[in-house]
């Protein structure tokens, strides 16, 4: 194996590790690139993953991606395609709808506290749009026992900072 070249099509310096941005079928996705990776193959993964696993739920309004959340709820009801679910969490935080980042972005708290806001395959998810928050919670959360509200978060402050400022 030649050094640098993309595993996959061996074809294509790799590249380094970044952010890349495309746009897909009017959809503007930013994906994080490894250094192993070239952009073409990157892209084409990810476009393969969208076809599969997410495309069937997303619709453009107004030039903007949006989530079918009937049909969502109706595919994935009784924990249906749990792994296809998370991989729909994953692209949709590529499409900005939803985001591991608290910050400014929105989530569904219920009495505990417990987050019921999705998860990907390693992070719990927020979402970056109140009427994704609304719709996603009336519909998925509409009979449980328990109370729940839906917040903003306004600030986040790290551990690191807070011990910092206490010293
Ligand atoms: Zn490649």
């Amino acid at each position: 194996m030649l050094k640098g070249l993309c595993w996959k099509c061996k074809d294509t310096k790799a590249g380094k590790y970044r952010n890349i941005s495309f746009i897909y079928l009017g959809l503007s996705v930013t994906i994080f690139k490894d250094g192993l990776t070239c952009i073409a193959c990157a892209k084409e993964e990810w476009i393969k993953d969208f076809e599969e696993s997410a495309k069937g739920f997303i619709s453009l309004v107004n030039d903007k991606p949006k989530v079918d959340w009937p049909h969502y709820h109706e595919h994935f009801a009784m924990g249906r395609f749990h792994d296809q679910k998370k991989k729909v969490h994953s692209l949709l935080i590529d499409l900005g709808i939803l985001s591991p980042q608290p910050k400014g972005n929105w989530d569904i708290v219920a009495d505990g506290p417990i987050g019921l806001n999705p998860r990907a395959f390693l992070s719990y998810l927020y979402f970056t749009q109140k009427e994704d928050a609304v719709e996603f919670a009336r519909l998925e959360k509409d009979d449980t026992m328990y109370n729940w509200e839906i917040h903003q978060i306004a600030e986040v402050i790290s551990k690191d900072k807070v011990i910092k400022k206490s010293r």
